[in-house]
């Protein structure tokens, strides 16, 4: 049979091929710990739930407009102002299925053949890939062995006459890192000075720990929305835990808009409006539910360090925000796509190879779940790989025994 050389050519997501591989096993009885997916546990938050089944019993379930729900938009337009202190038009708007559409949209909309976009490692698993599906080329920059920051000396240095864009995801998915400040200005302006795009994917900015803040890229420009090169890709899945409502947004110059929003009428022509009604309910509902989830991660976050601190030979630098950590496994073994299967296999929990995320290596490991989830995987993890184990443990009821050192 003959497919599409490029779809074809598209990896599969390891993040959410592994969930199904541990919904399987958990589903045969195992017990898996999932610290594979970055899905927090709370609830979805009261307001949003109100919202959507007022949306539902009024049994007008029809087409939105493309680019979202005016109320929805004027949603997202108060949220700009209070966290990014901007004022911008609904023309600077669009609602999207999941901050997943809003990325590949924006990458279908700025890309024709072979242009480039730079991709600051460790990236989420999904950018090179969406490139690759809109005929664009990643070009990958690398953090200094032991960094999970690149030098702007570097990125700058990957910039060519095809460059279009720099995406900086900050909090990081996957390894908790925030850019300095000095970082984010320093891109913002060579993005003004080159006329490239610069693509923020703020979806973790409010889950950052202790003082930590990641300034917005609005900060350190002067220009309006409409002449900056700023795109702001945001979304509710992390911020109030609605990664099932699938809805993400972008804030940008209204030329761009306007084309992403053609894109959307041409392929999914608008998002359910059950799913926006439930988005606009947790931006307008009560914010403390952030501030109790953000709380509820930086324990987690702490527990893993404390867990982290008594396993002699993994490196892990610090998590500032996200709900994942990347520790640095290379004492035990550089492979770590070798590492996530024996994981699973012998320890029945599910971790993310950072090969996937330009990490080799290292693993990523989610604390969006059970503050006991993550004691009890770690405790697993580290079992499997400090050769001072005992030989034998009790998973449930099923002896697990240390084969393969
Ligand atoms: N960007 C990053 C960095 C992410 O980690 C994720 C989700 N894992 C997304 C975007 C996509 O978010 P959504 O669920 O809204 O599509």
């Amino acid at each position: 049979m003959k497919l599409s050389r490029l779809a074809s050519e598209i990896a599969e997501s390891p993040t959410l091929a592994l969930n199904e591989e541990a919904r399987l096993l958990k589903a045969r009885g195992e017990a898996v710990i999932n610290l594979g997916i970055g899905e927090p546990k709370n609830k979805t938050p009261i307001s949003a739930m109100l919202a959507a089944g007022a949306t539902l019993s009024s049994g007008e379930i029809k087409y939105t407009p493309p680019d979202g729900l005016p109320s929805m938009k004027k949603a997202v337009i108060r949220y700009t102002e209070e966290a990014y202190n901007r004022v911008v038009a609904p023309e600077n708007v669009i609602i999207t299925n999941g901050a997943k559409q809003s990325l590949f949209n924006i990458f279908y909309s700025i890309l024709n053949p072979q242009d480039e976009v730079i991709v600051l490692a460790p990236y989420w698993v999904s950018y090179p890939e969406m490139i690759r599906m809109c005929m664009g080329v990643p070009v990958v920059v690398t953090p200094e062995n032991g960094t999970f920051t690149p030098r702007f000396e570097d990125i700058e240095r990957a910039v060519t006459s095809s460059t279009r864009a720099i995406i900086v995801n900050s909090p990081n998915n996957p390894s908790g890192a925030i850019y300095s400040d000095d970082l984010v200005a320093a891109i913002v302006s060579l993005c003004e000075k080159r006329g490239i795009f610069m693509i923020c994917d703020d979806i973790y900015h409010k889950l950052t720990f202790d003082r930590n803040v990641a300034r917005p890229a609005y900060t350190f420009t002067r220009q309006d929305v409409d002449s900056s090169h700023v795109i702001v890709v945001n979304g509710v899945a992390k911020l109030y835990g609605m990664t099932g409502f699938r809805i993400g947004w972008v804030v940008a110059p209204r030329v761009l808009i306007k084309v992403m929003s053609n894109v959307i009428a041409q392929t999914t022509s608008c998002v359910s409006p059950i799913a926006q009604a439930a988005a606009e309910g947790a931006l307008n509902g009560l914010q403390s539910v952030v501030e109790a989830l953000r709380l509820q991660i930086q324990n987690n976050r702490d527990v893993l360090l404390q867990e982290m601190r008594a396993f002699s030979g993994a490196r892990l630098i610090e998590p500032k925000g996200t709900f994942y950590a990347l520790p640095d496994l290379r004492a035990f073994n550089n492979n770590s796509v070798e590492v996530s299967r024996l994981l699973l296999k012998k320890a029945m929990v599910v971790t993310v190879p950072g090969k996937e995320f330009g990490t080799e290596g290292h693993i990523r490991l989610s604390f969006a779940g059970s503050t006991k989830d993550l004691t009890e995987g770690i405790a697993r993890i580290k079992w499997a790989l400090d050769p001072t184990s005992p030989n034998e443990i009790y998973i449930g009821d099923k002896k697990m025994i240390r084969d393969w050192l």
